[in-house]
């Protein structure tokens, strides 16, 4: 499957492998890598998918979009052993929450929520990549909290990678702080930055724009628009679809949304064939997507704190791949519009492509008062504790879906034990910490803390990251 930009204004566009669209990340006019066409799952190929383990349905989703960039069998096996650390066996059960309100729960990976599903395909595939073309890269991000620890999860203990992770000392809570710093993995650093999370991506954008430093340690980023992480998404609808009655019967889905990456998985899905009659965008306050949905205008506001803060984001990168699409693929028109969205903070959009978008989604903000009435209703009424994320997805799900008949399946996207205080006010008490959780309160930290100086950080990443040689081979 060729992968092409969402800004090549080119006819034809160029045309990227898998393997270099996964490497590359972001492609080097701005845009986001995109498939050149969908494939298509009809029928008969999701009847076949039927009673088959998650790792199965995985490997046999994501197929079509790497092709051959890896052989079969091997492909398989990477499949089959990024799944195997998960603590359910069906990998993203369903709970059934009322007649026809289901909850998908995505937090049985490494770090308990649902970038694993993800990342953890990632990290083995980069490295897979990477050990083919004699590379080695060092990745550096910044975290204000999840996504750092799900990357460090990916990819500790890669002999092609090393991964450097800066968040702002003691400004983030003692479970995300303790995800990263007890990982003891030679290609593993957690540093603390004496300063904001702001410094820290200073930091890694200072890093990434000095020439010599960026070529000689060959950096890359945790980036949440990598093609393959989206991919690696669609595989959870597919398999709940599945397990609901598709093709047969179709489902909807309300998905707590942030970057937008999710829902869009979905959206691929149903474009891959997957019956799927109900899209719901669940937005907090920052609900710029509910805004444009709703009343057609895509306007920056300030991002503010709430109650599921992995969801504060006000430019949702991935909605770029479907501005795409509704636009009819015109990567020139993608580009402008998106340069006008940078510039004076209103996204350009025409009637005619507010009203496709409204036809593919429907979007409802939820506050917090309503995300702890939703905790606690649920709670009563089902015995589940939902997170302060999955509980946007139902109560937003609630809201808005159209027809009682169509399963509506809402997304939990971490454990409700990662977000205690949360929990707290609207119960009264916390979610048990699952043992994973608990034994990592138990394990000794390394804690690295470096001064908000560009140099310092730059020296200590040159005298950790591993040389060729030091790599053991296997
Ligand atoms: C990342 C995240 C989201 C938002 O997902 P997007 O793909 O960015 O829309 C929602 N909930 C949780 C728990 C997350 O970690």
């Amino acid at each position: 499957m060729p992968y092409i930009s969402t800004r090549d204004g080119r006819a034809p566009p160029a045309r990227l492998s898998f393997e270099d669209a996964l490497v590359a990340g972001l492609a080097a006019d701005g845009g986001l890598y995109v498939p050149e066409a969908w494939p298509r799952f009809d029928a008969a190929a999701l009847k076949a998918l039927a009673g088959k383990s998650y790792a199965e349905i995985a490997a046999a989703v994501m197929e079509p979009f790497i092709e051959n960039t890896l052989a079969r069998d091997a492909w398989q096996r990477l499949v089959a052993e990024a799944y195997r650390g998960f603590t359910h066996e069906a990998v993203a059960p369903l709970k059934q929450l009322g007649a026809s309100l289901w909850l998908m729960e995505l937090f049985h990976g490494p770090t308990l929520a649902f970038k694993d599903y993800a990342l953890q395909i990632l990290g083995p595939l980069f490295d897979a990549v990477l050990a083919r073309r004699g590379e080695r890269v060092t990745v550096i991000g910044a975290t204000s909290g999840d996504t750092g620890s799900a990357a460090i999860e990916a990819c500790r203990d890669r002999s092609s990678i090393d991964i450097f992770i800066l968040y702002p000392h003691r400004r983030v809570s003692d479970v995300q702080r303790r995800q990263m710093t007890t990982v003891d993995s030679a290609n593993v650093h957690a540093v603390a930055i004496e300063g904001t999370f702001d410094d820290c991506q200073d930091l890694v954008k200072a890093m990434f724009a000095d020439g010599p430093f960026r070529a000689r340690l060959n950096l890359s980023a945790v980036n949440s628009i990598n093609w393959a992480r989206i991919m690696a998404q669609v595989v959870y609808y597919v398999a709940a679809a599945v397990a609901l009655g598709a093709p047969e019967r179709p489902v909807g889905f309300a998905v707590p949304t942030g970057n937008f990456g999710n829902v869009y998985a979905a959206h691929v899905a149903r474009r891959m064939g997957v019956p799927i009659a109900e899209l719901i965008i669940g937005t907090n306050r920052n609900d710029i997507l509910a805004r444009f949905i709703n009343q057609g205008r895509m306007t920056i506001g300030a991002v503010e704190p709430s109650l599921s803060p992995s969801m504060d984001i006000q430019v949702s990168s991935n909605f770029e791949r479907l501005y795409f699409e509704l636009a009819a693929r015109d990567g020139a028109a993608v580009a402008a519009a998106f340069r006008a969205f940078r510039e004076t903070g209103a996204l350009p959009a025409s009637p005619a492509l507010w009203q496709e978008a409204r036809a593919l989604f429907a979007a409802h903000r939820v506050d917090d008062d309503e995300t702890r009435a939703t905790i606690r209703e649920t709670w009563r009424a089902t015995g589940e504790l939902l997170d302060p994320h999955g509980a946007v997805a139902v109560a937003a799900a609630r809201a808005v879906r159209r027809d009682p008949q169509v399963p509506m399946v809402a997304l939990a996207c971490a454990h409700p034990a990662k977000f205690p205080e949360a929990v707290t006010s609207a119960v009264g008490f916390p979610a048990t910490p699952p043992p994973r959780l608990a034994a990592l309160l138990r394990r000794p930290e390394r804690i690295t803390v470096l001064p908000n100086e560009l140099a310092a950080v730059e020296r200590f990443v040159r005298e950790r990251a591993r040389r060729p040689q030091e790599v053991a081979t296997p």
